[in-house]
């Protein structure tokens, strides 16, 4: 029988190279495709030689790649773009072209070729939430000008025009809004707040905690997210869908589990916060649990181990 074939853009980002992975262990015959602007090569290492699986440098800004333009696509599943807050600080154009122009390519190809489209959004679109914790239904506190709002209205753009293409040309959709989401793959360069805190501790250096450090985020492990991707994939539900771990915990509190884990930390140092930094983030997973009878298996101390476990045998 023939395999079902998925394009993956941002194949070699972080969550990207897990979904790819996962989509070859299913059976798929998986096309990657990442300009590597944040991705990293090495995180296709233990999939590249897969002979199911194929790797593509390429821009989804500049258009869709004529040799992807005329192929099968069963699922075009579109991650690419810078997604921590110093990356997308230092790619701000590209940052919203990926998200406008490059999803544009993608839902013209889904159109073209009948695939179904499958758009990576965030908890980000709820900007500052004003509501907590935060639902499928809650349209969001975002700043339309500040600092995130290349990201964030990017993010809220690439889902209008997923719907737009859904209502007007009836491409089958799929929407996930993913809440911090942490796990080996990541790049201990990306300056958010898992990476810094863990890479600080193995250097004997001091946190780095920004404000007061009483802001709250809720952090799900990668697989869990991966888990939740594929079961959505499978229903016919077309609006967006949360996918995060409801545990919230403030900045400090995650400091104190990296030193429980790390015991080289050190003191924590405190720095300004970030222009429109959310003051708390927690998923409302009620959607999810029902939908797709899924919730996060793998709790804050467990992810932390096993990432621990990743960055000390790869990246250090
Ligand atoms: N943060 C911090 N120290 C760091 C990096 C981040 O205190 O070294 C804070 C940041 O201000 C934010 C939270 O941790 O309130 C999560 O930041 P991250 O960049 O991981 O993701 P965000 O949820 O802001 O997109």
């Amino acid at each position: 029988m023939k395999k079902p074939l998925a394009l993956v853009t941002g194949a070699a980002g972080f969550v990207g190279s897990h979904l790819a992975e996962r989509l070859l262990s299913e059976g798929f015959s998986v096309v990657g495709v990442d300009n590597l602007c944040t991705g990293r090569l090495r995180n296709l290492e233990s999939f590249q030689d897969h002979p199911d699986f194929q790797f593509l440098k390429a821009d989804l800004i500049e258009g869709v790649p004529a040799d992807l333009r005329d192929r099968p696509w069963d699922w075009i599943f579109h991650f690419a773009s810078p997604a921590s807050p110093p990356k997308y600080f230092q790619m701000p154009l590209e940052t919203l072209r990926i998200n406008s122009e490059g999803t544009r390519h993608l839902l013209e190809l889904c159109q073209k070729s009948g695939s179904k489209f499958f758009y990576a959004s965030t908890s980000e679109v709820y900007g500052d939430p004003l509501v907590h914790p935060q639902a499928e239904s809650y349209w969001g506190n975002v700043n339309p000008i500040g600092v995130r709002s290349i990201y964030d209205e990017a993010k809220r753009y690439g889902e209008a025009i997923t719907y737009a293409y859904h209502r007007s040309h009836q491409v089958d959709v799929r929407v996930i809004r993913i809440f911090n989401t942490y796990g080996p793959r990541m790049d201990p360069e990306d300056g958010r707040v898992v990476t810094n805190l863990m890479f600080q501790a193995l250097k004997n250096q001091p946190l780095t905690l920004y404000g007061d450090g009483l802001q709250t985020r809720s952090f799900q492990f990668v697989s869990d997210l991966v888990e939740g991707v594929c079961r959505l994939m499978r229903t016919d539900y077309v609006w967006p869908v949360n996918l995060g771990n409801p545990g919230e915990f403030t900045i400090l509190e995650f400091a104190e589990r990296v030193r429980s884990l790390i015991p080289s930390a050190r003191e924590n140092v405190f720095l300004p916060l970030p222009s429109d930094d959310p003051k708390q983030r927690k998923p409302d997973i009620g959607l999810a649990k029902k939908l797709l009878d899924w919730e996060p298996k793998i709790n804050l101390e467990q992810g932390l181990a096993i990432t621990l476990d990743y960055f000390k045998t790869r990246e250090t």
